[in-house]
């Protein structure tokens, strides 16, 4: 596909994301706020579904526990992991039309890529990325603070607190779900880079030397996870960071990318971050950090520890690009499809009485109860029956229960499914167990 149809594909899901209740542009009644975007209510659903999985598959086993940190932390944190310091990009301004860029992603010897104007930039300016705030009244240096840029900090300085009271031994990991802010310099692509965006980050605290197996296990499983999101595999592939992209903290690194309409594009990173983080903040908190090793003579020592970082956010458009696909209906007339896997589906299941009709109705609405309570159902009683299908089909509904003037003699409806458009009877009282059979 060419990059034109890619980037028209890419602004009709942002279309599609409005005009569903996906996602709207922050402050939009006021002419918009840039990079922000809030999330409307099939948005949030669909989020909270991607937390939830993610959270499971994180949390729901013996190796590894939960964790909310404060967003606003000591400022000497970020002194301690290397953020005030390194926590930058390199960046350049066209001299003509004023654009700016991220040295490190555009050619500085070629024209630029706003005007095309020859080699016109600046030398580039190291830009820190974190976001500072005052806390209280009074406007000194001592109430500087920071929004943290990343959540994995907060894990860190609560490493012993986790490991102590929860009992913890090696090896062992900390995730956490939350908001981190970057000040981009170049923000875009719709909810690809954001200034604010939700992190999902997991430590896994490992006994030094054991990186290799620990990266090579995180590997296998976050791949899986993204697989099991419903994302195709040919659409994902790992990169290995070489020795010039290394983050300061990394002895090795890899990216989970997915080839997104912009091309291929990180969506995880997976960090062996040695021990570099424990014991920075044990030199600047001047505590002793180190763990006990009871199962080798209580040596003591600094555990090294494998990230895996996954942006919310990011995973999501990279769900919503993947499911996003124009049909042939019949052999004309075409349909947009969400075909999300049916655990993130935000709505699974609708119930359409055929007219507005009150036995109609009623019946509709006893079955919405019935199922209601199990699975998030919408309700809709407008417009031609075609139109209300293809309204499901766009948010990505499974399954359309129809209630028609034959359901008030068979006591049935038609289930309609959204991928196949294969539609069968089943009987009311049966309907609840038959969505149950199908969704997970
Ligand atoms: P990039 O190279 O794209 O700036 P990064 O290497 O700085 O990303 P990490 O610090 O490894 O990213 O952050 C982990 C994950 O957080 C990324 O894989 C991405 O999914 C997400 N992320 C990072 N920055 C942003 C952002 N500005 N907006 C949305 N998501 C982000």
């Amino acid at each position: 596909m060419g990059e034109e149809k890619n980037l028209e594909q890419m602004n009709d899901l942002v279309a599609l994301c409005k005009r569903r209740g996906f996602i709207f542009q922050s402050s939009e009644i006021y002419g918009g706020f840039g990079s922000c975007w809030d999330y409307g209510p099939l948005g949030i659903q669909l989020k909270t579904n991607v937390r939830d999985s993610w959270w499971k598959a994180m949390t729901y086993r013996d190796d590894i526990e939960g964790l909310d940190a404060s967003i606003l932390m000591h400022p000497e944190v970020w002194k301690a992991s290397g953020h005030v310091d390194n926590f930058s990009d390199p960046l350049v301004d066209c001299k003509s039309c004023k654009s700016r860029f991220r040295a490190d992603q555009i050619d500085t010897e070629a024209p630029c890529p706003s005007c095309k104007a020859e080699r016109q930039f600046t030398s580039p300016r190291e830009f820190n990325l974190m976001f500072q705030t005052r806390a209280g009244p009074v406007e000194d240096s001592a109430s500087k603070l920071y929004l943290r840029p990343e959540t994995a900090q907060g894990i860190f300085t609560n490493f012993q607190n986790v490991q102590q009271t929860m009992r913890k031994k090696l090896p062992f990991g900390i995730a956490q779900v939350g908001k981190a802010f970057r000040n981009e310099i170049t923000p875009g692509h719709f909810i690809f880079r954001t200034r604010e965006f939700e992190q999902m980050e997991m430590q896994y605290f490992i006994r030094p030397g054991d990186q290799k197996a620990a990266m090579d296990q995180w590997k296998e499983e976050r791949l899986d996870w993204h697989l099991g999101q419903g994302l195709r595999q040919e659409k994902l592939r790992f990169h290995e960071h070489g020795p010039n992209e290394l983050a300061h903290y990394a002895d090795k690194a890899f990216d989970i990318e997915y080839e997104f309409p912009i091309g291929w594009q990180e969506v995880e990173g997976i960090h062996s971050r040695t021990d570099f983080d424990l014991k920075q903040h044990e030199k600047h908190c001047k505590k002793n950090l180190h763990y006990v090793d009871q199962g080798d003579g209580n040596k003591k020592y600094l555990p090294y520890v494998l990230e895996t970082s996954v942006g919310l956010d990011r995973h999501l458009l990279s769900l919503l690009c993947d499911a996003y696909r124009i049909d042939h209906v019949g052999t004309k007339e075409e349909r947009t499809v969400l075909k999300l896997a049916k655990t993130m589906a935000p709505i699974k299941a609708a119930v359409m009485p055929l007219m507005k009709k009150a036995p109609l109705e009623e019946k509709a609405q006893k079955l919405l109860k019935d199922i209601q309570k199990h699975f998030r159902t919408e309700y809709d009683v407008s417009g031609s029956i075609g139109k209300r299908y293809r309204r499901q089909d766009e948010i990505g509904t499974p399954f359309c229960l129809t209630v028609d003037y034959e359901s008030l003699e068979d006591g049935a409806v038609t289930v309609r499914d959204r991928d196949s458009m294969a539609q069968e009877r089943v009987a009311l009282d049966k309907a609840l167990a038959y969505l149950r059979e199908r969704l997970p």
